[in-house]
């Protein structure tokens, strides 16, 4: 089945928001002229300071605003949290959930992950949710143990939800290896699309065959324009979660033009 590609941007915690709308101001019209069609999916995951500003500009521009984070309840006692309305108000249309570094660096844990993204799902955004292992953990032969249980959580905890294919066309996973995120060292075509081959097995167990054909796998770690290319042929990668190369406006567009590779 054809599925549309996708190429979003993670800045983590970089740029002001100034910074912000110039980006938004080079990228736009560039992503409407050229993917205006609808061809490509693209979002720009930003940090909470600078999604009032890009919401506003983005509006409803082929460039989807997005959060890196927030919380699963929609309100009270959870001081320094954003919640999903909080995000809507602001024309956030994605977020990210389960990025290693939300992981390894403030703790969240796989029943946290799958909170957030069934939360992400019922509100109607688009959650691109990380899994990946460590360089230890691949060295030893527990990459696929780490990535089932990653996947299987969110999955499980998506309840009812998953059975629609609606919720299918909008649940995104990106297969990150952590090792190759950040560090230059990307994982082979051969293992992005090996990886993603097998995310797509396990979708297909847990949810049926249709379910898993409609859900997009991206491949995250080290994508730069040079390769993109190789990365985005390969049958079960649907596109690229890149946070160092996205952050210049004319990379991240020769990226999204990468991701243009008509029939996935
Ligand atoms: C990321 O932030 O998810 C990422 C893949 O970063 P980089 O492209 O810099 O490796």
């Amino acid at each position: 089945m054809a599925r549309r590609p996708m190429m979003a941007a993670n800045w983590k915690m970089n740029k002001t928001v100034r910074e912000a709308e110039e980006y938004l101001a080079a990228l736009t019209p560039r992503v409407e002229a050229d993917a205006g069609d609808g061809e490509v999916d693209v979002a720009v995951f930003v940090p909470f300071t600078a999604l009032g500003a890009v919401g506003r500009m983005a509006g409803d521009s082929s460039v989807m605003a997005g959060a890196q984070n927030f919380y699963y309840e929609d309100s009270g006692a959870f001081t320094g949290e954003v919640s999903v309305p909080m995000l809507l108000d602001l024309g956030v249309r994605a977020v990210i959930t389960g990025h290693s570094e939300r992981r390894e660096i403030f703790g969240e844990t796989d029943t946290l992950v799958a909170r957030k993204t069934s939360r992400a799902l019922t509100a109607g955004l688009l959650p691109v949710v990380c899994v990946g292992e460590t360089k230890e953990e691949r060295d030893s032969g527990g990459m696929w143990d780490k990535v089932s249980k990653q996947v299987r959580a969110v999955v499980e905890g998506l309840g009812e939800n998953a059975s629609s294919g609606e919720v299918a066309d909008r649940l995104v996973f990106a297969y990150e290896p952590i090792w190759a995120i950040g560090t230059g060292d990307t994982a082979t075509p051969d293992d992005a699309q090996d990886a993603a081959r097998k995310v797509r097995d396990l979708l297909g167990e847990l949810r049926g065959e249709e379910f898993a054909d409609r859900v997009r796998i991206l491949y995250g770690g080290s994508v730069k324009p040079e390769n993109v290319g190789e990365i985005m042929a390969r049958d079960d990668v649907d596109g690229g979660l890149v946070g160092g190369a996205s952050l210049e406006a004319a990379s991240f567009i020769e990226l999204v033009a990468g991701a243009r590779k008509g029939t996935v």
